[in-house]
């Protein structure tokens, strides 16, 4: 069977950066009102190494009470935002995708959100997160210090628990807006479908190794043929 594993922010949903304002209000709460995100990456990468860069860019101690207050506030802050934040909702043809690719593929996550906090989105943007029976969430990279890369074999090894027979990585598929995705899928051998709906163009998609790239899902059918095509 094939295993199909979406990123979530600007994948699956857009959340026009509520994410990255929901951690800065919670440091602002915890640390002051200079706290900023300014110059922190967060783009296709890991809650639990964003919520480290924000402490360290404003000088903060890098502490584990620092870190899980910072994710605390932030989930008390999403939840309050999301809902005001009209504009947080599915892309185009990701419904449509899902759909298609239900009976036919496992569906799966891979991402850089906390597993709460990623959940708290789908849903806000009508997607529901149980969906996807195979999940490899941000904070569960078996190793220090985390890398998104690390996270497909944890895919597929829940993909062997739940199915009892191993996937096989010619037919599993990262679908992902960021040359993150796009390495985290090559360097594990699986095939990246990169989508031009986040903060990096076509050509930059293509440029870091995506086995295509679309400048959205809103043609489902075409982009599922592709995924089921190997
Ligand atoms: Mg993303």
């Amino acid at each position: 069977m094939h295993l199909m594993l979406f990123d979530i922010d600007a994948t699956l949903i857009s959340t026009s950066g509520v994410g990255i304002r929901a951690m800065e209000a919670a440091g602002r709460e915890l640390f002051g009102p200079e706290f900023s995100s300014t110059g922190v990456e967060y783009a296709g990468r890991l809650d639990p190494l964003i919520v480290r860069d924000l402490l360290i860019a404003n000088r903060l101690p890098d502490t584990p009470p620092n870190a899980a207050n910072l994710r605390s506030g932030y989930r008390r802050h999403l939840t309050e935002k999301l809902p005001q934040t009209p504009t947080a909702r599915a892309l185009p043809g990701v419904p449509r995708l899902l759909d298609l690719l239900e009976s036919r593929a496992a569906l799966g996550l891979l991402t850089g959100n906390y597993a709460d906090t990623g959940s708290i989105k789908l849903r806000a943007c009508g997607i529901d997160p149980a969906r996807f029976p195979i999940a490899a969430w941000g904070d569960e990279s078996p190793h220090d210090p985390p890398d998104r890369t690390h996270l497909p074999p944890v895919a597929l090894a829940r993909y062997r628990a739940r199915f009892g027979r191993d996937a096989d990585p010619a037919r599993c598929a990262i679908i992902g807006d960021t040359p993150h995705d796009v390495r985290c899928a090559k360097v594990n051998g699986l095939r990246a479908l990169a989508v031009a709906t986040g903060m990096f163009s076509i050509d930059a998609l293509r440029q870091a190794g995506a086995d295509l790239v679309l400048p959205d899902l809103s043609d489902a059918a075409a982009a599922a043929d592709w995924l089921l095509s190997f």
